[in-house]
């Protein structure tokens, strides 16, 4: 006798195994969960985990350090259980990783409410974490792991792309033709530096202590070349810029002790930034003076003695930025909080280079700009043609849009779902949500649209060392923006929505919401996705508006997003 569609996918999903074993999403148009909002989610959490996508699904790890996707196996293949059986009326409630209960709600409430990594102001540490998470209690979500909406490299690749390309507008012409980069990690999201920079026509020089994570984006066409010896990669480099050509070199090494010794030989790039995990002292970053193995083993062996390392060792490359800077390069912090941890470390002036949201972001943050992304549930990449296509006849008048969609359509690799990400402002997002919606209904794309963000959002943060630094009236660390911004979600009619302390840059650093919606060619859909997307950047210019930028208050009148005190002073 044939088997149900339910059966087949617990046996091929192995659900019940409780250990590890690759995962993928299912794909195609065949529904396994009683409407495509339980199912996105399934097909989303497995996806995170696809061996293509994830860094280290054995883990559940699927980037930026110890960011995971379920607390265990167990709780994932509880998970998959749960929302086959889960009614179109039941959310499903998910604490750090593990499905904790499932209550009654409304037929356009969210299907899922995740919470992940979140701690009491006192408690709020990396320390009081790690205890946690020994006893199993706990999860480092990171923004979009713990919330099922990772797409590989190419999540940050086209945010990095924006970062470079108003960082060359501002320093050099428009142009990073000719400029040379320096940064380190080549892990989930620092693996899309290198082609981010050849996108801007530059030259980069990545420095990556781990040989497996080189050639990952080797194998992925992220990165051209790789050596192991410090003054080919600064010949390659200056060779390559002199000739105008784009060029990204794998410099196997520690930062630490590699940016020194080119301080040393004299070489000072253009441009100096980094994104290793130093969020994370104990899982994250890889001290200088031991190799990648004596690194993972004292973790386990002497942590205490592996935490002093690191951070002397963040302090160190810090301090080489600095130098940089005082040199000539244009450094920036790229939301790692490596200047949060040297600043720790006794490096005082630590936070002499800004962080990449106050230098390059601010400003499109005003117009509710964020990186708004989707993936084909058909696993068809035709699909995701469709909605390039159909985004670039929306919106041609947004040129930098138009040209990385080109671009991405032509040197993507897609990694799990097909998927894309572009960056979209206020009421384009929801418009693109309408469009998708269409094409569903449609019938020319196969299947649903999953359509999230990344955390880092213009409304969506509270997270005072990168998305809030320096902001006009000081309200870095208000974290109810990031709550607003939630319970916005929520009552819009997302497909489900999550709230997280720590992503990017660390435990007690930073508190953040997420949420992703579906469109699967309904009426309802169609008015989930146009409320959802409209009111979660309509929550970024508020909360910009509020805090006194100029053109945040201005998009807000030029769009109809309403501000009770505003209006109130411009009516006296
Ligand atoms: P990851 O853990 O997947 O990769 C980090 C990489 O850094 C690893 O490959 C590791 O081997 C390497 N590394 C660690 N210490 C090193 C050292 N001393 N020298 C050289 N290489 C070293 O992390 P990821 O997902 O790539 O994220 C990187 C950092 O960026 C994290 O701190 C993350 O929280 C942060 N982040 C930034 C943004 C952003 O928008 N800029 C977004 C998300 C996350």
């Amino acid at each position: 006798m044939a088997l149900d569609p339910q059966k087949k996918l617990l046996e091929k999903l192995k659900i019940g195994l409780g250990k590890a074993r690759p995962v993928k999403a299912p794909t195609g148009t065949q529904l396994h969960c009683k409407s495509w909002y339980q199912e996105a989610a399934l097909r989303m959490l497995c996806n995170n985990l696809d061996p293509d996508n994830g860094e280290n699904p054995d883990e559940l790890i699927v980037y930026g350090g110890i960011g995971k996707a379920a607390r265990n196996w167990d709780c994932f293949d509880a998970i998959i259980r749960t929302l086959l059986d889960l009614e179109n009326d039941e959310t499903l409630l998910v604490q750090s990783g593990k499905p904790v209960g499932v209550i009654k709600t409304h037929s356009h409430s969210p299907r899922v409410f995740i919470a992940n990594s979140n701690l009491v102001g006192h408690w709020d540490n990396w320390e009081h974490f790690n205890l946690l998470d020994k006893k199993g209690l706990i999860m480092y979500g990171q923004m979009t792991a713990g919330s099922w909406i990772y797409i590989g490299s190419q999540g940050i690749l086209q945010g990095t792309y924006e970062t470079f390309a108003t960082l060359s507008d501002q320093h050099f012409d428009g142009s990073m033709t000719g400029k040379v980069a320096l940064s380190g990690g080549l892990g989930g999201m620092g693996g899309a530096q290198p082609l981010a920079v050849t996108m801007n026509g530059g030259v980069i020089i990545i420095v990556e202590v781990d040989r497996n994570r080189i050639q990952r984006r080797l194998d992925t066409g992220y990165l051209d070349v790789t050596t192991d010896n410090m003054d080919e990669a600064i010949k390659l480099a200056r060779q390559a810029a002199e000739d105008r050509k784009a060029l990204s070199v794998g410099l196997c090494g520690n930062c630490a002790e590699v940016l020194p010794k080119m301080i040393d030989q004299g070489f000072i790039p253009d441009v100096v930034t980094d994104q290793t995990s130093a969020h994370d002292e104990l899982n994250g970053y890889i001290p200088m003076g031991v190799d990648l193995e004596e690194a993972l083993q004292l973790r386990f062996s002497d942590p205490k003695k592996y935490i002093d390392m690191a951070m002397d060792s963040m302090a160190t490359h810090c301090r080489a930025i600095l130098e940089m800077q005082r040199r000539g390069a244009v450094a920036f912090d790229y939301g790692n909080n490596l200047r949060g941890q040297a600043l720790k470390a006794g490096v005082d002036n630590a936070m002499d280079y800004p962080g990449f949201i106050p230098a390059f972001i601010r400003p499109l943050f005003c117009e509710g700009e964020g990186p708004f992304r989707w993936a084909a549930l058909s696993g068809d990449p035709k699909d995701i043609a469709i909605t390039d296509q159909a985004l670039i006849d929306a919106f041609p008048h947004k040129k930098r849009m138009v040209r990385w969609l080109t671009m991405a359509g032509e040197q993507v690799r897609h990694m799990g779902l097909p998927a894309r990400i572009c960056w979209l402002g206020y009421g384009e997002r929801d418009k693109a949500g309408k469009l998708f919606n269409d094409l569903v209904r449609s019938g020319r794309i196969k299947a649903p649209i999953v359509i999230g963000r990344d955390h880092l959002d213009c409304g969506s943060v509270a997270s005072p060392f990168r998305e809030t630094e320096a902001m006009k009236d000081g309200s870095d660390a208000v974290a109810d923006w990031a709550l607003l911004n939630c319970m916005a979600s929520v009552a819009s009619g997302s497909a489900w929505t999550s709230f997280h302390d720590g992503g990017g840059v660390g435990i007690g650093y930073a508190m953040h919401a997420g949420q992703v919606c579906v469109v699967d060619g309904t009426d309802e859909a169609e008015q989930r996705v146009i409320t959802t997307l409209r009111n979660d950047p309509a929550t970024g210019i508020i909360r910009h508006a509020d805090a006194g930028y100029e053109r945040a208050v201005e998009v807000a009148q030029e769009r109809g997003v309403k501000l009770p005190m505003i209006n109130m002073f411009n009516q006296k």
